[in-house]
């Protein structure tokens, strides 16, 4: 592992250095602690608009825009106004509220598969408790999941588990007992006949299937046409739950999520990153009659004391009300991200779903883990320096997709281009 020693980034390597004798690997969570690139990870003092600001003084255009949230940018000014006004009134109760009716009635609109809705905490929260109804309603234990997806770090689901991982070169986690990943059985995205076989041999077992509709995890990989429709066709043939992890996808590739986007009506949808603003908020959802197998109503538990937090569901409802309003977000979010990834740099390949993209070393097409895994991470990371140099900052790892905000200007994206041109033009 390199170290970055140059005085540019002396206040982050001076706090870096404390936060390893006290948090192991000096993060919170293990993808920001550069291991994938090497050096020393920036310390953030703040975000607005399209930039963010390190300890040290140095401003960056931000593509990581904490891994998919911050879709309209850093502080936008609705949610700073519906933050203020939620504050004065308290910060959390651990009682019903009224915008939690407004939010789900929304949430509903503006997904209409989620009939019912249950808020959590973070995109981990929503998986396990979809999973564990999914279970709950079909008095099955089987779960498909597909390699290269992340699913939060549910027990079960950390199987060939996307970017985080691989980027530690973790196949496998300690820690979770072989007969709860004996629960899960992983398949190659995009692959229909690996589907077609498991639920032939298995298929009165498998209580659902578990699905990132666009990829975001093992860097951006779209699905290719017909997958989503095999799916969700086997799932409703064999008596198992579709369920789509649309935390990554959810507000961002449509206001509806991949769903509307591909026309696609699972029974079980994840939502988090997006749905909080940038505060703590995730939810999952779907049909009704799955939906009330969920205590009170049923037997499947599942509870969080700051579940529906005031805060949160302020920050998160002023945000949907905002794309909701503002649906030209999209199209416009689409042209400049179409526009960033109109040229193909020479060996490397570029997936790219709506403000979703990944720019992966490899001169073969990536479709699968299989395929994302040939990408020359040495020399992304070498670009990924680069870039930073050049005050863009990227996510540290190959196997993660780029975020683009709709506080991203015309002259940010061509900044941009003219940096990565300027590394192709010299590596
Ligand atoms: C980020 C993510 C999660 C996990 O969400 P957390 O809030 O980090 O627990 C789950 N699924 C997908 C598709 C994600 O991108």
């Amino acid at each position: 592992m390199t170290t970055v020693t140059s005085t540019k980034f002396a206040k982050s390597e001076e706090l870096f250095r404390r936060a390893q004798q006290r948090t192991p690997g000096g993060v919170n969570s293990p993808v920001r602690a550069f291991r994938g690139v090497g050096g020393t990870p920036l310390f953030l003092a703040r975000g607005e608009g399209s930039r963010v600001f390190d300890v040290d003084g140095n401003a960056y255009i931000d593509y990581v825009g904490s891994w998919g949230p911050m879709i309209a940018g850093h502080r936008p000014p609705f949610v700073m106004e519906a933050l203020r006004q939620a504050l004065a009134i308290g910060t959390s109760f651990g009682a019903p509220t009224g915008q939690e009716v407004e939010f789900a009635e929304l949430i509903a609109k503006m997904v209409p598969s989620m009939e019912m809705v249950r808020l959590v905490n973070s995109g981990t929260e929503a998986t396990m408790s979809a999973l564990r109804v999914a279970r709950g309603f079909t008095g099955r234990d089987l779960t498909i999941k597909f390699e290269g997806c992340y699913h939060g770090h549910v027990d079960s689901l950390l199987v060939k588990a996307g970017s985080g991982m691989a980027t530690l070169g973790i196949a496998d986690t300690a820690g979770v007992p072989a007969a709860f990943a004996a629960t899960t059985i992983a398949l190659p995205y995009n692959s229909i006949a690996a589907v077609e076989k498991v639920f032939a041999e298995r298929g009165g077992k498998i209580a659902a299937v578990i699905v990132e509709p666009v990829v975001g995890n093992m860097g951006c990989v779209p699905p290719a046409p017909g997958f989503l429709e095999a799916l969700r066709s086997l799932t409703e043939k064999h008596g198992a739950l579709l369920i789509f992890d649309e935390v990554m996808t959810g507000f961002r590739v449509a206001p509806g999520g991949a769903q509307q986007r591909f026309s696609i009506r699972p029974d079980l949808t994840t939502l988090g990153k997006i749905i909080g603003a940038g505060l703590p908020m995730a939810a999952y959802g779907g049909r009704a009659d799955v939906m009330k197998k969920i205590a009170p109503v049923g037997p499947v538990y599942q509870a969080g004391t700051l579940s529906g937090n005031p805060l949160a569901v302020s920050a998160g409802l002023a945000m949907l009300r905002h794309l909701a309003a503002h649906p030209e977000i999209y199209e416009t979010l689409e042209a400049r991200a179409a526009q960033l990834t109109a040229w193909t740099p020479p060996g490397v390949t570029v997936n790219r779903v709506g403000s979703i993209f990944t720019f992966f070393f490899t001169d073969q097409p990536v479709s699968d883990w299989e395929s994302a895994k040939r990408s020359d991470t040495a020399r992304f990371a070498k670009f990924f320096h680069f870039m930073l140099e050049r005050g863009i900052y990227l996510a540290p790892s190959q196997f993660e997709a780029a975020f683009l905000s709709s506080a991203h200007s015309e002259a940010d994206i061509r900044a941009t281009i003219d940096a990565a041109k300027e590394f192709f033009s010299r590596e």
